[in-house]
């Protein structure tokens, strides 16, 4: 049977060519970077030369603007946390982002609610496309923070990040983006795209899992999440994960360099199922068809649940999900389907398939060829399906 990853949005692959760049920090070179002798010198030089070539990546102006993390989680946490406690001591307590961030983000926000902060949620609209010019309006005298994903998880839309960046340069408001979807997959640069603070991961990018980053800005001075030793500066405590700061530059390199080409060999493919899969009868696409990640096709198809499709993929050779890993599990629709504006019912027939650059064509007709099939075969046996096809008949 075909085997088809199609769930790079929730993790990816280990690239060999990374592993291979890490195996000597897992093996040989464990000293600490606290330490003085030669191996806990040769772990800190590996750590610095990361952060170099990260810096570099990103366009960031100096390596010292790069903190590591344990991943997105903890970058997105400390960004809004940081930023958020530090403002309040100059009475700035209001928070702008979106509908549809990550977990990492929402759930952030909502903690800070607790601590008497003010927040206001952006609309997506249908297209799941944050509007720059409701950033503007949002903005207040006491705004604090506004945080705008790069890229959604689950709909893969692009947002207008210069143009939200600008806005906020120009009122004299900090900015966080979350781009752990987007690494790799589109240009960013935090200079021109006037960004303040950055998350990145590695493991969505055939890096290792438990490490990240936060780029701030020169100048910007967050709280500190995580007490305790010295290292990152003082400002977030640790022994460094050095293997894995070591396969996080790899693989953002690799992802960097490649880009160009996975995107010319990804989109074309992506668009033909998409294409294939809008022939079904009451399926639709979600988010917008060009702003939106090379590798993600996100569908809803009515009269079906979502779960019951998957398991079917799965039985089929093919790994995807409902939309988060995050919420996997859980009935509850996916909070981004609802953003834009999907009933309840029609957010819980989703499909969410990501690829990476190895998807192939013979892929992409076994997939034009199994999910109309499953589709159906659900559909013949849900209720849900019969009511519709009920009223269609009823006018
Ligand atoms: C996966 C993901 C995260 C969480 O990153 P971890 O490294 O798994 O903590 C945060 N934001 C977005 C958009 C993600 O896709």
């Amino acid at each position: 049977m075909r085997k088809i990853y199609a769930d790079n949005a929730a993790t990816t692959a280990l690239d060999p060519r990374v592993l291979e760049q890490m195996m000597p920090y897992l093996t040989t070179v464990y000293g600490n970077p606290s330490s003085l002798y030669r191996i806990g010198a040769q772990a800190k030089d590996a750590v610095e030369t990361a952060r170099e070539k990260i810096a570099s990546l990103i366009g960031a102006k100096s390596a010292s603007e790069i903190y590591f993390t344990s991943g997105g989680s903890e970058s997105d946490n400390w960004a809004i946390k940081g930023v958020a406690r530090a403002m309040k001591k100059r009475g700035k307590t209001h928070i702008i982002t979106s509908k549809f961030e990550h977990h990492a983000v929402l759930h952030t926000v909502h903690a800070l609610k607790k601590e008497g902060f003010t927040v206001t949620m952006l609309d997506v609209y249908e297209n799941g496309l944050v509007r720059p010019e409701d950033v503007a309006e949002a903005i207040r005298e006491d705004t604090a923070i506004v945080s705008v994903m790069y890229a959604n998880n689950e709909i893969g839309t692009i947002q207008p990040i210069a143009e939200i960046g600008a806005i906020c340069r120009q009122r004299g408001v900090i900015f966080h983006t979350d781009a752990v979807q987007a690494m790799g997959n589109t240009p960013i640069d935090v200079e021109q795209q006037q960004i303040d603070l950055l998350s990145m991961t590695a493991h969505k990018l055939h890096g290792p899992k438990g490490v990240g980053a936060l780029y701030i800005r020169k100048g910007i001075r967050p709280s500190i999440l995580i007490d305790g030793g010295a290292q990152e500066r003082g400002m977030r405590a640790g022994t460094e994960n050095v293997a894995g700061i070591v396969g996080f530059a790899a693989a953002l390199e690799l992802a960097i360099d490649g880009m160009q080409q996975r995107i010319d060999h990804v989109v074309p493919l992506r668009n033909r199922l998409i294409d294939g899969l809008l022939q079904i009868e009451r399926s639709r696409l979600n988010g917008d068809r060009d702003a939106r990640l090379p590798g993600n096709v996100n569908m809803c198809f009515e009269g079906i649940e979502g779960e019951s499709l998957l398991l079917r993929l799965d039985m089929n050779g093919v790994s995807a999900s409902s939309g988060s890993a995050c919420t996997s599990g859980s009935l509850d629709p996916s909070h981004v389907l609802l953003a834009i504006g999907l009933p309840h019912e029609v957010a819980h027939g989703s499909m969410r398939l990501s690829f990476s650059d190895d998807i192939s064509d013979e892929d992409i007709d076994y997939l034009l060829e199994l999910v109309p099939n499953i589709v159906t075969y659900l559909r013949n046996m849900s209720p849900l399906w019969e009511t519709i096809k009920k009223n269609e008949r009823n006018g």
